[in-house]
């Protein structure tokens, strides 16, 4: 999530919330830093490794229209979760999920299973879109990076919905609200994002 891979020379000073050191041979070492302490690192073998990777979904930035509908029918959750559900599709975090749900403009109670063709193409284009942009611009917020809380700092200012509870909507003005589905804030413009008739059960 947050955490940061760097290179660093060897003499280079620790930074704070530093966790893990792997030498590159004798000047440098990669290093693992992790603010919100969400980073996990396991030894394990190459047939674990391949079966941990066997339990993900096609990767977002490359699944195929016709994979991304058809993983979509006959779901019921919330398209929030679904889009979150990594051994769907994966690659989509909490804020990417937000954002491509504004662009597509659907509600994040929406069904997977009910969404009609038209809205799950919009919905598949959101996610590609989202994700080129996000890549393009995190590149950015990489280089340029100088915060210790870990805050992006390019794409923080392009997000739509993400984090904007109560601030106007960037496509009508009204203001933008926050709910918690399955745990996690989401965050939409109740009117770019109408919300549908039938709506997902929320269990808590
Ligand atoms: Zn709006």
């Amino acid at each position: 999530m947050t955490g940061q891979f760097t290179v660093s020379a060897r003499h280079a000073p620790l930074e704070p919330h530093t966790h893990v050191l792997l030498a590159l041979g004798e000047r440098e070492e990669l290093r693992f830093r992790d603010v919100r302490r969400f980073g996990r690192m396991r030894s394990c073998t190459r047939e674990e490794l391949e079966a941990a990777f066997g339990r993900l979904g096609p990767d977002a930035q490359q699944v195929t229209e016709e994979q991304f509908l058809s993983a979509m029918r006959a779901r019921r959750g919330a398209i929030k979760s679904w889009l979150m559900n990594q051994q769907l599709l994966a690659g989509l975090g909490n804020i990417y999920a937000d954002e491509s749900l504004f662009v597509a403009r659907m509600h994040p109670l929406a069904q997977p299973g009910r969404v009609s063709a038209r809205k799950a193409r919009r919905l598949f284009r959101a996610v590609r879109k989202v994700l080129e942009h996000a890549v393009k611009l995190q590149g950015t917020s990489f280089r340029d990076y100088v915060d210790i809380e870990g805050r992006p700092g390019n794409y923080a200012q392009r997000l739509r919905v993400y984090q904007r509870t109560g601030k106007p909507c960037r496509r009508c003005g009204r203001p933008i609200r926050r709910i918690v589905i399955a745990g996690r804030s989401s965050h939409f413009c109740p009117c770019c994002q109408p919300r549908p008739r039938k709506i997902a059960k929320q269990k808590h």
